[in-house]
């Protein structure tokens, strides 16, 4: 008989641990997933998924705007978002079978309970312990609220994305990526928003020229952006919500949506009695192969705090499988991952901002601005930006950015030359495909002059 019930226990169905139980699976390892909710996890439920079918279903309203441009009538023309919640519930119940059935396929058992850590090898689930050669924890994290008064009359993105009505008057905390997109997508869609935001302007970390431009824009589409501002109260009114900001003003909403990071979901795993240690966040510590202090016990994901994207949690997720079921010990990669913000527009980017690159060496920046041809009969007066920056003494491109339409899409090519080592030189060699805005980036070919060192004009 097996010395363990299992050879692999997996904690949290969502990306991370179905991508890590299906390839441990497929590699001849008995698995098993515990699972208290619904088998998807937040990409696929609360996150990634349906985030960015509302933004397709906001942008039709742009699309519309442009439509008589190029000859279209309007008349009759509706929206209903009753009608787009229940269809985007249906594709995430869709989805939710898919990924069901993928684990069954491969001959995983799915446990549904909340999985506790007992000791290195024990999970308890469902009323019973089961044992593991080894146990990998991937439950993720969940929004974080910050301590404000009235906070219990605020929403998190998890309700946002399933509301009854379509609110009027929407007040966003917050300016990173939740924020941002779902500032996008009720402007769009015919709220008035107002984003409150403590720090100087959106995307705090983002290249500056990319924060920017974005800002600007949002603004330029009417959302109201008050930034370096806090809330200090929220109360419940007859009409709604009203808040008292820093700067004294009072606002009012229907909708008060927290959009200001998320905390990992370590809290009662049990991870202190068995050895696992947490960082002052909740984060499970981990090594470069994501195994925590315990040397049965690994974690992936947003769980460890790393980088909080579905592309890295399935990474580490199939990094874990070759160290510890195919004998090729894998340290994750974090160089180089692009990343997109499907705000209204979009923003996406790879590799280096300007001032990270700075601070490695000389860089050349190459920066252009223009109007996507769409927007010449649509008289839409929005410019698109693409940025590159350069390191001047291999030539070598640093990082990427943009933003405008298509930008994620347009990105995930750069982001295998960058991979690749790509230089401005061979970027430069290749040809357009013409007339697109992608083609922007192998005509850059203006150098924006150095900064002046401080202290001159
Ligand atoms: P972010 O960390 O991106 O942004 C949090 C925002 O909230 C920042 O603007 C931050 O301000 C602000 N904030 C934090 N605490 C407070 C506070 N107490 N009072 C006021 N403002 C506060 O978190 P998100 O919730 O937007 O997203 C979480 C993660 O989910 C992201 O980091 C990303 O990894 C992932 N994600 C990815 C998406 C994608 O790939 N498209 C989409 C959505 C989420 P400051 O900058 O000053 O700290």
């Amino acid at each position: 008989m097996a010395r363990w019930d299992w050879d692999l226990v997996v904690l949290g169905a969502g990306s991370g641990g179905v991508r890590a139980a299906r390839l441990a699976a497929e590699s001849g390892a008995r698995v098993a997933v515990v699972e208290q909710g619904r088998v998807g996890g937040t990409c696929v439920l609360r996150g990634c998924v349906p985030k960015k079918l509302l933004v397709i279903g906001a942008q039709f309203a742009e699309a519309l705007a442009d439509m008589p441009g190029f000859g279209w009538g309007l008349e009759g023309v509706t929206f209903d978002w009753t009608s787009l919640i229940a269809a985007k519930n249906a594709e995430l119940a869709r989805l939710e079978t898919v990924y069901a059935r993928a684990l069954r396929d491969v001959g995983v058992t799915l446990i549904e309970g909340r999985g506790v850590l007992a000791d290195a090898h024990t999970v308890e689930a469902a009323g019973q312990a089961h044992t593991a050669a080894h146990i990998l924890l991937a439950t993720g994290a969940r929004p974080a609220l910050p301590e404000v008064p009235g906070i219990e009359h605020a929403v998190t993105s998890d309700e946002a994305l399933d509301l009854l009505q379509l609110p009027g008057r929407v007040a966003i905390v917050g300016g990173g990526y939740v924020a941002v997109e779902f500032a996008g997508i009720f402007n769009a869609l015919g709220a008035r928003v107002t984003q409150i935001l403590r720090g100087d302007t959106v995307l705090r970390g983002f290249d500056a020229d990319i924060r920017a431009t974005l800002a600007e824009e949002m603004v330029r589409k009417g959302i109201d952006l008050r930034c370096g501002t806090t809330v200090r109260s929220i109360e419940k009114t007859a009409a709604g919500t009203s808040l008292r900001l820093s700067d004294d003003e009072t606002l009012e909403a229907d909708l008060v949506l927290y959009a200001t990071g998320r905390r990992p979901n370590s809290q009662g795993l049990g991870l202190a009695e068995a050895g696992i240690e947490v960082d002052r966040k909740g984060a499970v510590i981990v090594d470069s192969f994501s195994r925590t202090t315990v040397p049965s016990v690994y974690a992936v994901g947003d769980l460890t705090d790393r980088r909080n994207l579905t592309p890295v949690a399935l990474a580490e997720a199939a990094a874990f499988v070759q160290t510890v079921y195919r004998n090729r010990p894998t340290a994750m990669d974090y160089r180089h991952i692009p990343t997109a913000v499907f705000s209204l527009p979009p923003v996406a980017t790879v590799g280096a901002t300007e001032a990270e690159a700075r601070r490695k060496g000389e860089v050349d920046v190459y920066l252009s601005r223009f109007r996507p041809m769409r927007n010449t009969l649509a008289g839409r007066n929005e410019r698109s930006m693409t940025k590159m920056v350069v390191d001047r003494a291999t030539g070598r491109v640093a990082g990427i950015h943009m933003v405008g339409a298509d930008a994620p899409e347009i990105i995930q090519g750069f982001a295998a030359a960058l991979k690749c080592g790509v230089t401005k030189a061979q970027i430069d060699a290749t040809l357009g495909v013409h007339p697109t805005a992608a083609e922007e980036f192998v005509t850059l070919r203006d150098r924006r002059p150095d900064p002046q060192p401080e202290g001159e004009d």
